[in-house]
């Protein structure tokens, strides 16, 4: 084993760094923003020159919210694509969560966009006429953008899985780009020439430019294949996988982060899946997820075999206690299968010997459903100033370290009350849980800048 050190590990931006780049890309996008709504005062389309008063003041206000929508759709192609550089500033769980509630908000200006538009020409219905076509190309950018949206938001409701829905929206929005790239160049002839003109064919540039980095990137994880070296049970409807790579080294990462996977095999399809890596960066030469089987695609992980080719898309995210000043005390609170960025991190930090304080408390069913549990309580041994509190929702409990507790705020304030107020405590597990936890752990008095939560849905 190589000698561990911080150093081999990917460089973490400082809290003052990622707060600078941060507001330097958040200004950025507010520029481009602000850019577009002066263009309906600047570049005023004939359409505008003819409308006076209140008229005018509804053809503008409805191009501006036009061209807010155009902007923020721009906006979502670097959001979703999972950029290195966008992950380390914001964690691409953050910026997924930012995707969602972005394409509500371009929904909502779409929907208003037309509105706006129609009331100063006192239209009832649209002229049905073949010069009317750009126009046509904008009726059928509303329905794309609010089926998008609505399919997004009842997926579950729907009964779609998620894999159908991935694909759907990933054709829908590339018709969304293309269409709304045609509809801002013939809708009318502000974007034909001049600075308009120019700074709709840099976005278009730099729109294929992601596109074509999104492509790259695919054809470089399929040109570095690892090769699934096991595949164990740990647990009741646990897997343990181990992959090593083809050629070269396994990639850095940092303790607690995750990378989307992807299998060449008869057994499995081949749609890529986020699961931390739950090994250790102090242990390179293969890597670990644990999979817990929950739906159709994880219900088959089992069936993959030795020397099968396996993808790997990552490290992304920044759930890791490497972010977090040496000597913080740390708290980890896990439900069931959102042990894994411990499990990772418990590993680097009893290969470091690290000296601090930990606690863990953890969440299962039963105790069938605990994974490793041999290697968690090895963890007690090496790292002296660890507590381990187990907790189980189902069943009996089994001895006195499985407590039955409930994690609401009197249970935490109990195992906690040992806990300095200003730990650095992270928290994953199942929605409702993290949810609760972290309104209770606020109500115990933790600092919400020293909470850390991660969710297993992006
Ligand atoms: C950052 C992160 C880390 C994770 N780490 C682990 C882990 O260590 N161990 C573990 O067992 N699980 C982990 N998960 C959850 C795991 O990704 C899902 O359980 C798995 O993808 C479900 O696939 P399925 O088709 O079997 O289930 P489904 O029932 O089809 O999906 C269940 C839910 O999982 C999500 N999901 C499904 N497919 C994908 C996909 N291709 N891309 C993104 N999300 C998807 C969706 O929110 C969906 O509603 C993690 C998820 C995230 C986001």
């Amino acid at each position: 084993m190589q000698p561990v050190t911080h150093k081999h590990l990917p460089k973490l931006l400082s809290p003052a760094m990622r707060i600078f780049f941060g507001s330097v890309i958040v200004s950025a996008v507010l520029i481009i923003i602000a850019g577009a709504i002066s263009i309906p005062f600047y570049f005023e389309s004939s359409s505008m020159l003819y409308k006076f008063g209140a008229d005018k003041t509804l053809l503008r206000s409805g191009k501006i919210m036009g061209l807010i929508a155009a902007c923020l759709v721009i906006l979502q192609a670097v959001l979703s694509a999972r950029l290195k550089f966008m992950d380390r500033i914001f964690a691409l769980n953050n910026l997924m969560n930012f995707h969602r509630i972005t394409g509500i908000f371009i929904a909502g200006c779409a929907v208003i966009h037309p509105v706006l538009i129609f009331i100063p020409e006192d239209m009832t219905s649209i002229p049905v006429s073949f010069r009317y076509w750009p126009e046509f190309v904008g009726v059928f950018l509303l329905l794309t953008i609010s089926g998008i949206v609505m399919v997004a938001l009842l997926r579950l409701k729907l009964k779609i899985s998620f894999d159908r829905w991935r694909i759907m929206h990933q054709w829908a929005t590339f018709s969304v780009y293309i269409a709304l790239f045609v509809h801002l160049l013939f809708v009318s002839e502000t974007f034909e020439k001049g600075l308009p003109g120019i700074l709709l064919f840099c976005v278009i540039g730099f729109y294929a430019l992601v596109f074509a980095k999104v492509r790259f990137k695919t054809i470089m994880i399929r040109k570095k294949p690892f090769r699934v070296s096991s595949m164990a049970l740990t647990a009741k409807d646990a897997f343990s996988l181990k992959i090593q790579p083809d050629h070269g080294k396994t990639p850095s990462y940092l303790p607690g982060q995750f990378g989307f996977i992807s299998f060449k095999s008869e057994n499995i399809s081949s749609e890529a899946h986020p699961f931390t890596i739950a090994s250790s960066p102090s242990r390179p030469g293969s890597l670990e997820f644990i999979i817990r089987t929950c739906g159709d695609w994880t219900r088959k992980i089992g069936e993959v075999q030795p020397q099968d080719p396996v993808f790997l898309d990552g490290p992304y995210g920044l759930f890791t206690h490497l972010r977090c000043q040496r000597k913080t005390e740390l708290i980890m609170i896990a439900g069931g299968i959102g042990i894994t960025p411990m499990l990772s991190m418990l590993r680097y930090l009893a290969d470091t010997g690290d000296p601090r304080k930990i606690k863990l408390i953890w969440s299962n069913r039963t105790r069938k459903h605990i994974i490793l549990a041999d290697e968690f309580d090895s963890f007690e041994k090496n790292l002296p100033n660890l507590r381990i509190i187990h907790v189980l929702t189902d069943g009996p409990a089994g001895n006195k370290k499985n407590k039955k507790l409930k994690l609401d705020q009197s249970g935490l304030e109990r195992l906690l009350s040992d806990c300095s107020k200003v730990s650095a405590v992270f928290v994953c597990g199942p929605p409702l849980m993290m949810k609760d936890i972290g309104k209770a752990l606020i109500r115990i008095g933790f600092s919400r800048r020293f909470i850390f939560t991660e969710k297993f849905s992006l």
